[in-house]
C-alpha cells in the first residue's frame, strides 16, 4: 500500500513526512506520509489501538516522533513544543477546568497570551455565541450537560483562532441524537471559520458525514486516504472495504480479461462473476469480489444482470427506511441485499424461507487484489 499522498494542485498546509513513534517494541505509528490540505475536515479513522490519537499528540506535539518529520505551512515543526505551534487540541475528556467559569475556561489561553482584557472579553462573547452557549458563561463546568461541556471545551479550543484544530473523538461523550445533530455544527462551525479540522474517530457513519477526506489506519499504517465517497466506491483492500459500510465479500480467481470487463471464478458465488475493472489482471490471480447490499436487486425473467444467483431468505431485519435480507446461496455463502421500504408492508411479498434470484451489473461491484 502506498502510504504517500501528494496534493500537485496546492502546497499542503500540513505535511506528515516518514513519520513513526515506537513504543517499548510497539510501532503505535509506523512509517506514515500524509499531505492534509488547508480548509480540509479531514478525519483519522480507525479501530482501536491504531495510531490514531498518537498521531494526533504527534502533530500538536505533545509526543515527540521517533522518527520523521512533520511540516506546518512549509515550516519543520517536529522539534517545537505544543505552544509554538498554529495548532490548538479539542481533549477526549474535555479536560474543562473544574473551579472555572466557562467563561474563564474559555479566556485561559487568551490571558496566558496577555492578551488585553476588552479584547479578551469580546473574544469569549464571540466564542459562546460561535457554540450557542451565550448564556452559560458565568456557570461552572459542573452545571453543565454532557453536550453544553462539548461547546465549551470547543469554544476554548477555537478561542485563540489557531490555524488547525486537532479534535480527539470530540463527540465520543454524547448520545446518539446530539452527536448526529452536533456533526452537523461541527461541519458548519469548520466552514464558516476557515480553519483546518484534524478529526480522530472510530465511528466510519461519523467520518463519512463530516469529512472532506479520511486516512484509514490500520496497525500504525495508513490503509487507504480518500473522499468519503470515494472510499465507500471503490475501497482498495478488503479492509477498506468491510470498515466502511456493508459490503458483501466474494472469494475467487481471474478466469479472463476482455478490456475492462474481468471474469471471475468464485466457488462461493456459485459460478462467474463479472466486474468492470481497467487494471490489467493475471489470470489466476486471487481476488475478492465486492459488492455492496444497495447495488443488488432482484432478478426478474429476461433481466439482462450478467451476474445472477439464487438463495434462500434466512434472515430479515426491518430498520423503518430499508430492510436487509440475509440471503443463502447453495454454497453456503449469505449474501446481504438490501431493499427501501417504499411500498406498503402488505405489498413486499418476501418472507423467510423463500427462493429468491439476486443479480447486480459489472458496473455495480469492485474488484479487489487483496
Ligand atoms: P483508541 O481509539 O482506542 O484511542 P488509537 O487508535 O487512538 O486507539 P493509540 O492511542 O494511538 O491508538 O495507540 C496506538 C498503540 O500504541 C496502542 O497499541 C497503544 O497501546 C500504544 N500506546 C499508546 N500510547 C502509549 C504509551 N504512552 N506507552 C506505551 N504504548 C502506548
Amino acid at each position: 500500500m502506498n502510504n504517500t499522498v501528494t496534493n500537485a494542485d496546492q502546497e499542503p498546509l500540513v505535511r506528515i513526512q516518514n513519520i513513526s513513534k515506537v513504543f517499548g517494541s510497539t510501532y503505535a505509528v509506523d512509517n506514515i506520509s500524509l499531505d492534509i490540505e488547508e480548509k480540509a475536515f479531514f478525519s483519522l479513522l480507525g479501530s482501536s489501538g491504531c495510531g490514531k490519537t498518537t498521531l494526533l499528540r504527534m502533530l500538536a506535539g505533545f509526543e515527540t516522533p521517533t522518527e520523521g518529520r512533520i511540516y506546518i505551512d512549509g515550516q519543520d515543526v517536529t522539534d517545537l513544543p505544543p505552544y509554538e505551534r498554529q495548532v490548538n487540541m479539542m481533549f477526549q475528556s474535555y479536560a474543562l477546568f473544574p473551579h472555572m467559569t466557562v467563561a474563564d475556561n474559555i479566556a485561559y489561553g487568551l490571558k496566558q497570551d496577555r492578551m488585553a482584557r476588552a479584547q479578551r472579553d469580546e473574544r469569549v462573547r464571540d466564542m459562546l455565541a460561535l457554540v450557542q452557549i451565550e448564556k452559560l458563561g458565568h456557570r461552572k463546568p459542573h452545571q453543565l450537560s454532557g453536550g453544553q461541556r462539548q461547546r465549551v471545551a470547543l469554544a476554548r479550543a477555537l478561542a485563540k483562532l489557531p490555524k488547525i484544530l486537532l479534535l480527539d473523538e470530540p463527540l465520543g461523550a454524547l448520545d446518539r441524537k446530539l452527536r448526529e445533530q452536533t456533526q452537523f455544527e461541527l461541519v458548519n462551525l469548520q466552514e464558516r471559520l476557515g480553519i483546518t479540522f484534524i478529526v480522530v474517530t472510530h465511528d466510519q457513519e461519523e467520518a463519512m458525514t463530516m469529512s472532506s477526506r479520511i486516512a484509514l489506519m490500520r496497525e500504525g499504517r495508513i490503509e487507504q486516504v480518500d473522499s468519503p465517497r470515494r472510499m465507500y466506491e471503490f475501497p482498495l483492500s478488503r479492509y477498506a472495504a468491510s470498515f466502511i459500510g456493508n459490503v458483501n465479500l466474494f472469494e475467487g480467481t481471474v478466469s479472463s480479461q476482455d478490456g475492462d470487463q474481468v471474469r471471475v471464478d468464485s466457488e462461493e458465488a456459485g459460478g462467474q462473476l463479472l466486474v468492470r475493472h481497467s487494471q490489467p489482471m493475471t489470470v489466476g490471480m486471487p481476488v475478492t469480489v465486492a459488492v455492496r447490499p444497495e447495488k443488488i436487486r432482484m432478478a426478474q425473467a429476461g433481466d439482462d444482470l450478467p451476474n445472477q444467483m439464487q438463495g434462500v431468505i434466512r434472515e430479515i431485519a426491518y430498520l423503518g427506511d430499508e430492510s436487509i435480507y440475509h440471503v443463502e446461496l447453495a454454497s453456503g455463502k449469505r449474501v446481504k441485499y438490501t431493499q427501501p421500504n417504499v411500498q406498503a408492508l402488505a405489498e413486499l411479498p418476501l418472507t423467510w424461507g423463500q427462493t429468491i434470484a439476486l443479480g447486480w451489473y459489472a458496473d455495480r461491484c469492485g474488484l479487489l487484489a487483496q
